[in-house]
């Protein structure tokens, strides 16, 4: 068998994370199977699906480097397929129309809840004679097609990642809708609805192994009963666990993020982002090794060892990962990465004039960026922003003799047009010989006058880039007016 899995977004809104993770395994079984990854748009919601929203699951799956066999395949364009199936149903006997106004069915729901019972359609137009179907169709009611649903069965799939699941056909709600009215006024019934058309798509497209996410257990149950209904063999079915917030809440917008944009815009790596994701809910093998490619997760990737349990988001965690691969990011790579986030955050960086400067800034505070954004925090002092000195800086330069120090520097820096890492080492014995004070102080000071705090990244090299552009001196000329 060759393996075919998809993934079948509906573009009403941006690529969300639970989606890319779902993606993601499917890409990974299907490379560790060297089978077919389709990607089909469920569009058929046409009051909520927007061409942009396309756009934006398709760039983002590119982002994260999932591509593609076959496909995009949209579901607007396969209407024909969905209603010839209908039809079939239809004549087999399986589906019917229904009568039902949105009165009726709001009563029946009344009087269920007063009585305490489950929300439920009672079949109730299964049945109807030729004589009252002319009769609603006189009264001018348009039906939906509704596809049988015994309550008397259970339906019963070996899921490969939960194992048994067996659901009640009497808690599937009554006889479902498979399609809407017809609103126009000259076909005999709407909109075709998910279960249906995610049927027919699976059938067509020779789907092997649905792979989805948990929430959609009691579809299955559905669908399974639509596979049967239409003659065919059902595929395997592989229920992911649900993506949950630390509270162990499904990952929602409260949580601050959705859509893979917004972990984008927060400086995550594609790499670093669907490396973590592939740990949501799947142990590789080797538990220990927990950085890799998803090429190198799909070698050893297997539905076996996905979980059941819900997958808890955890930020440290992806934080950690995402610092794995910024920390061994080779520079001008990196470099690239960073400038957009400079540019956002309003300073100005010019490639061509600057490049030299960028990269030993980018060196520089390399080892201290989790995320691509904290490169405005540790560089913007380097990028001339007016310094604010902390408590811990001014006690430093208020301390007796730092005064002294910082103009001897000053002193030395005069004419000095280059700075090598060489003259800023000699500069400081000199000062710390001439003024007879510790090396540390010196070094305190410098940092305290030029940061205006006492903790960051190397000072010699901030000293250097800082005085490339000329900024080193009227920092310490500033300092010295505050001592
Ligand atoms: N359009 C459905 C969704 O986005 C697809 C579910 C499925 O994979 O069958 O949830």
């Amino acid at each position: 068998m060759t393996v075919r899995v998809r993934i079948a977004p509906s573009p009403t809104g941006n690529l969300h994370i639970g989606t890319a993770r779902t993606a993601v395994f499917n890409w990974l079984f299907a490379r560790n199977q060297g089978g077919t990854f389709v990607l089909r748009i469920e569009d058929t919601d046409e009051a909520r699906s927007r061409p942009e929203y396309t756009d934006n699951i398709m760039s983002g799956l590119a982002w994260l480097g999932i591509d593609w066999d076959e496909g995009p395949f949209f579901q607007t364009q396969r209407l024909e397929f969905y209603q010839k199936a209908i039809q079939t149903l239809l004549d087999k006997g399986l589906a019917y129309s229904c009568y039902c106004t949105t009165e009726e069915l709001e009563q029946m729901r009344e009087i269920q809840k007063a009585n305490k019972q489950a929300p439920r359609y009672d079949n109730r137009h299964r049945n109807l004679t030729q004589e009252e179907k002319q009769a609603f169709e006189k009264e001018g009611r348009k039906p939906v097609i509704r596809f049988k649903i015994e309550d008397e069965q259970e339906i019963v799939w070996n899921d490969l990642i939960r194992g048994k699941v067996s659901w009640k056909g009497s808690d599937l709600g009554g006889d479902m809708v498979i399609a809407r009215r017809d609103e126009t006024g000259n076909a005999p019934f709407g909109q075709v609805l998910y279960n249906l058309a995610v049927v027919v798509d699976d059938i067509d497209m020779n789907i092997t192994h649905v792979i989805r996410g948990e929430d959609h257990i009691a579809n299955t149950a559905k669908q399974i009963l639509l596979y049967q209904g239409l003659g065919v063999s059902v595929p395997h079915f592989a229920h992911t666990p649900l993506i949950l917030n630390q509270e162990g809440r499904k990952l929602s917008k409260r949580d601050g993020v959705t859509s893979i944009d917004d972990f984008r815009e927060m400086g995550f790596l594609p790499s670093a982002l669907g490396n973590y994701m592939s740990l949501l809910g799947w142990t590789p093998p080797d538990a220990t090794a927990e950085i890799f490619t998803l090429k190198e997760a799909s070698q050893t990737f297997s539905l076996e060892r996905v979980n059941k349990a819900g997958a808890k988001f955890d930020w440290d965690k992806l934080d950690w990962i995402n610092s794995q691969y910024l920390h061994k990011m080779e520079i001008n790579e990196l470099l690239s990465l960073l400038i957009p986030f400079w540019k956002k955050a309003g300073i100005s960086v010019d490639l061509e004039k600057d490049k030299i400067w960028l990269e030993s800034l980018t060196t520089m505070i390399a080892p201290s960026l989790t995320r691509l954004t904290d490169c405005v925090k540790e560089s913007r002092l380097i990028f001339g922003e007016t310094a604010t000195y902390n408590e811990e800086a001014l006690k430093q330069l208020k301390q007796e003799g730092v005064k002294e120090v910082l103009s001897s520097i000053l002193e030395g820096l005069k004419g000095k047009t280059h700075l090598t890492h060489d003259d800023a080492q000699a500069l400081i014995n000199e000062v710390t010989k001439a003024q007879n004070v510790k090396k540390g102080v010196v070094m305190r000071s410098l940092r305290a006058g030029l940061m205006g705090e006492l903790k960051g990244p190397d000072l010699t090299q901030s000293w250097l880039l800082l005085h490339e552009k000329g900024w080193d001196q009227s920092r310490l000329e500033n300092a010295l007016k505050l001592i």
